[in-house]
This record gives structure tokens, sequence and C-alpha cells, in this order.
């Protein structure tokens, strides 16, 4: 590998580090711009809960209240036709289709303001103003009355019955405020939120507990219903949300530099593979995937001084190699130049470096050599199998081999000198008609 093609790759892993750093500051900057604009903003984004809260508590208690009101309409249309909402039969029906699930208690009203309870309660409802509504065909809610006894809230919903065509009289039913509760359940705000169905007088008809927010500085909403004069206040301690800021900027912040992190960590690994990839192709021969002459330079180089063994350098060139890619074709000649490869790697398993110098030269480097003998007999072998490989026509596929020993004990040499060496022996076996193996001596 020439030194400058280092540097470059070096440079090149270099600026990829620095790129990496950069992605994972920019991922912790933009985290951390979050948590700042989540700061900015909260206080608006929890007066917007805040309305939306109330906006959803003051449907759910308008639709209760409607549902209820059309389901006592409903019920008094069984009173449809009867000329006497008070006889027998009218009241047998009334306890019939009394709902003491949602009425606590219902009452059939005459026109003259003479009423009959589920129960047989009787009473006078000659002046209240729900009776001159009912008489207009109106149907509705009253105001609220208070229970003197305990103080509960109650609303009339009255809705008229008629017989051949005229009022002749109401049903009523009694609803107690507190069932409005259920719907009142308001989510969030760590359960410390508070919520009210309040009059225009400010008189507070249903809550979801005492105002234990009165000391603390709060976030309030007020909204109007359609039901009478009944407003929703929804109210949460400046606490509470403070606490939730707190909580959410500390998840962005967290969850920020995790992300940062695992893209840290994936990018950092995708480069390391790449890498990995780029050096193992750099170190490669991309034909034969054997190493490349730059990888045998390195590794006969980091040869030292005063081995036990001797090593061996061994080049070999393809006779006549160009005949085969004029006859044979161009791709021809690439499939021998594999099927050499292949035989070299089967034959020197063992090897420290199995390449391709370049074009149809070859090399192979042990740094510890046995028995010069044994080896010997092996470089023929490989000879022979080359000798073997099958071509079309008369051509035959033969090499040229020059290898040379470098003794363990003697001087060390740079890989240039012991190439030199090498290949002034191939080139004898060249000069010889090759096919042959020659080894390198000094008389030579
Ligand atoms: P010699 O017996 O003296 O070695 O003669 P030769 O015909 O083998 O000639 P030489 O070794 O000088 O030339 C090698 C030829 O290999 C030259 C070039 O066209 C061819 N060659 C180089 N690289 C490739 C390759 O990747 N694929 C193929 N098919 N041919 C290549
Ligand atoms: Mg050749």
């Amino acid at each position: 590998m020439a030194a400058g093609d280092k540097q470059y790759r070096e440079h090149k892993l270099r600026i990829v580090n620095i790129w990496n750093l950069v992605l994972i500051l920019i991922l912790l900057l933009v985290s951390l711009g979050d948590c700042y604009l989540l700061y900015r903003t909260a206080s608006e984004q929890y007066q917007i809960r805040l309305e939306e809260t109330g906006e959803r508590l003051a449907e759910a208690v308008q639709d209760k209240m409607n549902m209820a009101l059309q389901y006592l309409e409903g019920l008094a249309e069984c009173f449809f036709n009867k000329e006497d909402i008070h006889s027998r039969e009218a009241l047998d029906t009334l306890i019939r289709v009394e709902q003491r699930n949602l009425f606590t208690k219902m009452w059939l009203t005459k026109i003259d303001g003479r009423a009959i309870s589920s129960d047989m309660e009787e009473a006078d409802a000659a002046d209240q103003e729900y009776l001159e509504r009912a008489k207009k065909g109106e149907s509705g809610i009253s105001q609220v009355q208070t229970w003197q006894m305990n103080g509960e809230h109650n609303v009339v919903l009255f809705a008229p019955t008629y017989y051949q065509g005229n009022v002749s009289g109401m049903l009523i039913g009694i609803l107690q405020l507190d069932t409005l509760l259920e719907v009142m359940k308001v989510q969030g705000f760590s359960g410390r939120g508070y919520c009210a169905v309040i009059t225009e007088t400010g008189e507070v008809l249903v809550s979801n507990g005492e105002a234990k927010v009165e000391s603390e500085s709060r976030y309030d909403y007020l909204i109007q219903t359609s039901v009478l004069d009944w407003s929703i206040l929804v109210s949460f301690p400046e606490s509470v949300i403070a606490g939730e800021i707190q909580y959410d900027l500390i998840l962005t912040a967290v969850i920020g530099l995790i992300y940062a992190l695992v893209c840290g960590l994936i990018i950092v690994n995708t480069f390391r593979d790449r890498s990995r990839i780029l050096r193992e192709k750099a170190s490669q021969d991309s034909l034969t995937l054997l190493s490349n002459r730059g990888t045998i330079e390195q590794i006969v180089g980091q040869m030292r001084e005063g081995r036990e063994k001797d090593a061996v350098l061994m080049i070999f060139d393809i006779d006549k190699f160009k005949q085969v890619n004029d006859t044979l074709g161009h791709s021809v000649g690439d499939i021998l130049l594999k099927a050499v490869a292949e035989l070299m790697r089967r034959e020197f398993k063992d090897a420290d470096c199995l390449c391709r110098m370049g074009g149809d030269e070859f090399g192979i480097f042990i740094r510890e050599v046995a028995d010069r003998e044994a080896l010997l007999q092996r470089v023929d072998r490989l000879r022979d199998k080359v000798g073997q490989l099958s071509l079309a026509g008369s051509l035959k596929c033969t090499i040229s081999i020059g290898l040379v020993f470098v003794a363990g004990s003697g001087e060390l040499n740079t890989f240039d000198t012991i190439y030199q060496r090498a290949d002034k022996a191939m080139y004898i076996s060249k000069k010889a008609g090759g096919n042959r193996v020659t080894v390198y001596s000094a008389e030579q």
C-alpha cells in the first residue's frame, strides 16, 4: 500500500469521526432546544389543556342534562290522552315507568298545581313558575332547589302531558345534582385538579371536592354552559403544573439523550463497518480476492532479525498468458486467474500471505519454513496442479516459479531486495522454457 494512500484513508476516517461527533452534537442541541421550547411554552400549553378540560366538562354536563330531559319527555308520552292523570291507572303507569336510578322522585301534576308523587305523596305546585311554562307546552329544567334538611341541590325537570290536544298537566322528575359528579372526574394534573358547577352568583352546585387550591396560586378557567346560568370552573394549582413541567422537561432531555446516544452508536458502528470493509478492500485483489501487492510488502516487511526458522518468498507468473486472452478471450483469462488463486489457497492454506502481485503474477510468503525439501515438493505439486487445469484446444497453462529462502540468522533485507531475488529466480525459470521452479542462489 502506498504511503500516500494510507494517509488519505486515515484522513478520511478522521473526517468520518468528526462528522459523527457533529451529528451527535446536533441531536443533543435539538433535544435541548426542545426542552427550552417546552419550558417557554409550558404555561400556554397548560392553559390550553385547562380550557380543553373545561370545554369537555361543560359538554358532558350539558349532555347529561339534555339526556335526562329527553328521557322525561319520552316518559310524558305514556300519559298521552289520559283524561285524568291522577286516575288509578295513570298513577300505576307512573309507578311502572319511574326511573329511580336517574330521578330521585317523579310527580304527576295537574294543570291546577295538585301533584301526586310515585310514592303517593301529595303536594301543591300551583305557584311554581315551571307550571306556567308547562301549560304553554314547554318542557325544561327549572331553577335549582336546595333541600333545607341536608343542603342537597336538586333540579326539577318537567314535561307537559296532553289530553285531546290540550295540556292536561305535567310530568316532573327530580334530579339530584350530585349525579353530575360521575361526569366530572378530571383526569390528569396528578388528580389535584378542582372542578365545579357554579351559578352566576358564584354558588357552588357540585364540585369534585373541596376547593383545596384556595391558598395556592393557580390556573383557573371558567366556561359557561347552555344549562340555566351554570358555568364550569376548572382550576389547577401552579405547584402541580410546575411539577408536571419539570417531569416533562426531564423526560424530553432523557429521551433526547438516549436518542443521541443510540444514533451515535449506530453511526459509529456503520462507519466502523464501512472503514473495515474499506480497509479489507484496500488490501485485497478484487478479482481473485487474494491479498494485493501492498499487503505482501507489509507482511514481508514485518520480518524480524534473529528468527529461528527460514522464511520463503515465492513468486510465479503464468506462461504465455497473453495467448489465453487473445485466443479464448479476456473473460476466460479472468477465470484462469481465479482458478490459479483457488489452487494456491488449497495447496498453501498455511501461508502467511497469498497474493496477486498484479497481471498474471502471484506471490506466496511463509514466515517459518520447517523443512525446505518438503516445501519444494509442495511448490512442485502446485506447478503440477496448475498444469492440469483444462483449457480449450492445445493450450496448456503452466507457471514459472522463482523462490528465495530468507535465512533466519541472516541479515534482514528489505522487501525490494527479497523480491528482486525471487524475480531473478523466476526469470531463470522463464528463460529455461517455463513450467519449472528455480531457487535463488547468489551465484546465479
Ligand atoms: P510470459 O510467458 O512471458 O509471462 O508471457 P505472457 O503472455 O504471460 O505475458 P505477460 O506475463 O507479460 O503478460 C500478462 C498479461 O496479462 C498482460 C495483460 O494483458 C494480461 N492481464 C493483466 N491483468 C489481467 C486481468 O486482470 N485479466 C486478464 N484476463 N488478463 C490480464
Ligand atoms: Mg506471463
